[in-house]
């Protein structure tokens, strides 16, 4: 099964991927995460992903396109996998068709007051990327991760200068996609308005019925 996750950043994707990735068997691929482990290398194209990211902009499809091709050809991909924050503008759309075909496009939405919540308490692990929230979805342990000890951080692009840039790119960019992949019939909508603690397993469960075709939709949960 080949999904793709879309929505602003802050939404709650990556997280519900980090869950569904177990619950599917297939593996949550998160070109956000790719770029920072490249970022990390410290490389002279690491460097430039860096400062990409850090201000909110958007990695050159060209090299985005790299990564995917050479990401989705791996062993693990067998069986299918997530694709959450790729693509991210219609060049990548078009491209990516090229290359696979889509099972289903899930739409992640929430209100921007929740988004903006997200992001600002959004602390991600150093070492495996898990994501966490200083007041909602919280570690058990203060800035350790639950899943492998690792610090926990606050990334760059999550302070208030990069969020505004990162949502105006998103509406310009990405938003569009929404259109482009409802006209295709590919598109469900997911609604998580509501505390990811207070919903997760009864969101997932919902959403693993309507990958299992027993709905057509995935109801909001209020
Ligand atoms: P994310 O972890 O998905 O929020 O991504 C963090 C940052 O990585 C984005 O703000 C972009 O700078 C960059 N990025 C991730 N995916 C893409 C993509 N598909 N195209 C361009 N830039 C991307």
């Amino acid at each position: 099964m080949k999904l793709l996750f879309l929505g602003s950043p802050g939404v709650g994707k990556g997280t519900y991927a980090q869950v569904l990735t177990d619950v599917l068997e297939i593996p949550h691929i998160s070109t956000g995460d790719l770029l920072r482990e490249e970022a990390k290398t410290g490389s002279e194209l690491g460097n430039e992903i860096k400062r990409i990211m850090d201000e909110g902009g958007l990695v050159p499809d060209e090299k985005m396109l790299k990564v995917i091709e050479a990401r989705i050809v791996k062993d693990d991909c067998e069986n299918g996998f997530i694709l959450d924050g790729f693509p991210r503008t219609s060049n990548q759309a078009v491209q990516l068709n090229e290359l696979i075909e889509i099972s289903h496009v899930l739409n992640f939405k929430a209100n921007d007051e929740v988004i903006i919540e997200r992001l600002s308490g959004r602390i991600v692990c150093k070492k495996c990327s898990t994501i966490f929230h200083k007041t909602g979805n919280k570690p058990k342990r203060e800035n350790q991760c639950d899943k492998c000890d690792g610090d926990l951080y606050q990334r760059d692009d999550d302070k208030p200068e990069a969020v505004q840039k990162r949502l105006d790119v998103y509406r310009e960019k990405t938003a569009p996609l929404i259109d482009h992949y409802t006209n295709e019939g590919l598109l469900v909508e997911v609604v998580i308005n509501k505390p990811i603690t207070e919903i997760k397993e009864q969101m997932i469960g919902k959403i693993k019925e309507f990958l299992e075709g027993k709905t057509e939709t995935i109801e909001e949960i209020k």
